[in-house]
């Protein structure tokens, strides 16, 4: 047997919100009116796309979120990027917001308290949407009957075989806590598949790409610098602003940059980045460089045609880049060892 149940959108218990009848994503693909203003909570993927197609239906919109910027586990220069497209097309964004209570009705006026940094204000609009986090459906199937048992957070408990607690049944999808992607189910699906034909399949390790269909989109495979960092892992990195690509000049597209991390001490991609026209397709192509095992220096010299977007990978790759970061850490922590051996001396 397989569970495949997915999420939904996550409702937190603050007081008021249930009782205002927010918007899900379900229902505001389904509005047959433009919103006037649209509160939306949740800067993440689903509150990004919906903020910005709104905005260009003709709502006005405001975007709430808890943390400090927006997509905050992406590198800051993403977030910078969404930050400075969102006000230039007047999309208002609240940061550090705590939401402490909802008044009103979802689709006739709706009022939010907020508090940011002790202060509290106040938002009023016409709609709110929710877009803040996925609650997996898991309750209430009985799946406690059949022996299998979930994580803290309520997702099916799985192996990297995907095999839940009970011998038999498997968890597919984002009930089993995979990744939030259509295409990683997909590869949950092939993981199954494989391995109860006799295969040995897992899901560990597997390349997690992935795109937000913004205007220009933002699309990461691998290593973001952010992840690099905290693993400790060194890397060089290669850097461009979209208008040193002549295919984005020649679509008048030239909002956001490319960047890819390349491993320190070898040439191998650890990562691309993309805020751009296209991102999306623009990182397929470094992905398979990277599961090609091809150096850096491939998509530096490759002959791509002009004027398209992929050409934009010579000069990305051709860039200047920047000293190993890894290393600067390293240096400064041997020239402070340095130092309290000669104070120990
Ligand atoms: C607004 C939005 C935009 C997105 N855009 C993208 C995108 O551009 N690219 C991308 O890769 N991903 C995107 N995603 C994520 C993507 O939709 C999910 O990762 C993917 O659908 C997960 O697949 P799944 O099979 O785990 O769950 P789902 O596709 O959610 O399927 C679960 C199914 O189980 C059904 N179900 C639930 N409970 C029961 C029950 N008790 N009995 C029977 N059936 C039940 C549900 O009705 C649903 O049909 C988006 C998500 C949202 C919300």
């Amino acid at each position: 047997m397989i569970i495949s149940t997915g999420t939904r959108a996550a409702l937190e218990p603050t007081p008021g919100l249930a009782e205002a009848q927010p918007l899900t994503h379900v229902e505001a693909l389904e509005l047959d009116q433009i919103p006037e203003h649209l509160i939306v909570i949740g800067g993440g993927y689903v509150g990004l796309e919906l903020s910005q197609a709104m905005r260009r239906f003709g709502s006005k919109v405001s975007v709430i979120d808890r943390n400090d910027r927006l997509l905050h586990r992406e590198d800051e220069d993403v977030s910078e990027g969404l930050r400075s497209l969102f006000e230039d097309e007047g999309i208002d964004i609240v940061l550090n917001a705590r939401i402490k209570s909802v008044s009103g009705k979802s689709g006739e006026a709706v009022k939010i308290l907020i508090e940011r940094k002790g202060v509290s204000q106040t938002l009023e609009g016409s709609h709110l949407l929710i877009a803040a986090g996925r609650t997996p459906n898991t309750a209430d199937i009985g799946l406690e009957l059949a022996g299998v048992e979930l994580t803290d957070r309520g997702y099916v408990k799985v192996n990297e075989r995907l095999e839940t607690t009970a011998p038999g049944v498997w968890a597919l999808g984002e009930v089993a806590g995979s990744p939030q992607f259509t295409h990683i189910s997909f590869d949950d699906f092939r993981v199954f598949r494989d391995d109860i034909a006799g295969g040995n399949h897992a899901t560990t390790g597997r390349q997690v790409p992935f795109c937000l269909f913004t205007d220009p989109e933002f699309a990461r495979v691998g290593l973001s610098e952010t992840e690099a960092k905290k693993q400790g892992i060194a890397y060089r990195l290669f850097k461009i602003p979209m208008e040193d690509v002549l295919r984005a000049r020649t679509l008048s597209e030239t909002r956001g940059f490319l960047k890819a991390l390349v491993e320190a001490d070898g040439d191998r991609i650890l990562g691309f980045a993309g805020f751009a026209v296209d991102a999306g397709e623009i990182m397929g192509s470094v992905q398979i460089a990277m599961i090609a095992g091809l150096p850096y220096t491939a998509l530096r010299e490759a002959i791509l045609t002009h004027p398209t977007l992929l050409e934009g990978l010579n000069p990305l790759f051709a860039s200047v880049p920047s000293v190993p970061h890894q290393s600067i850490q390293m240096a400064d922590r041997h020239q402070e060892r340095d130092r309290s051996e000669k104070k120990l001396a």
